[in-house]
């Protein structure tokens, strides 16, 4: 279930377990550059090509501002949170399931981060979360191959 990811991926799932509610997702980014969706100018737009469904999202992540606003600048992991709860939405789930980012780099290691999803089918979410990783990739190289010319 872990360790499927390509060594080109930014983000490594290393660890799915089911706690109360869901399972919860530790995610490691193996690169320091990509923290912040900031880095990756357009990728909210690109995103919502690929999953327009995220328009339906509500962030609650303490600053009033519309969830494509808070995804294209936020920790690049909140941002794969959003895109597995999408496919997960995609494929029937509820859309009212609820998911949360957490980190704390000194407890788990630095770029480690805690990814909680509010789904009880323990492999649905985790398939979700490999496609998440799969898809914030695709849109990472997206935005290389823009720049590979200049
Ligand atoms: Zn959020």
């Amino acid at each position: 279930m872990t360790g499927r990811e390509p060594k080109d991926h930014p983000f490594l799932v290393e660890a799915i377990r089911e706690v109360p509610g869901g399972v919860e997702v530790r995610l490691r980014l193996t690169e320091p550059s990509l923290r912040r969706t900031s880095a990756l100018p357009g990728i909210a737009n690109r995103l919502l090509e690929a999953l327009p469904g995220i328009t339906r999202h509500r962030c609650e992540s303490g600053r009033p501002r519309g969830v494509i606003a808070e995804i294209a600048d936020t920790e690049s992991a909140h941002l794969v949170e959003h895109i597995a709860l999408e496919l997960l939405a995609r494929d029937g789930f509820p859309r009212t399931m609820a998911g949360r980012t957490d980190w704390d780099f000194r407890r788990d290691g630095r770029l480690v981060y805690r990814v909680f999803l509010g789904c009880e089918k323990t492999e649905a979410a985790s398939d979700a979360l490999h496609e998440a990783c799969a898809l914030f990739a695709r849109l990472t190289r997206e935005r290389a191959e823009c720049y590979s010319t200049a």
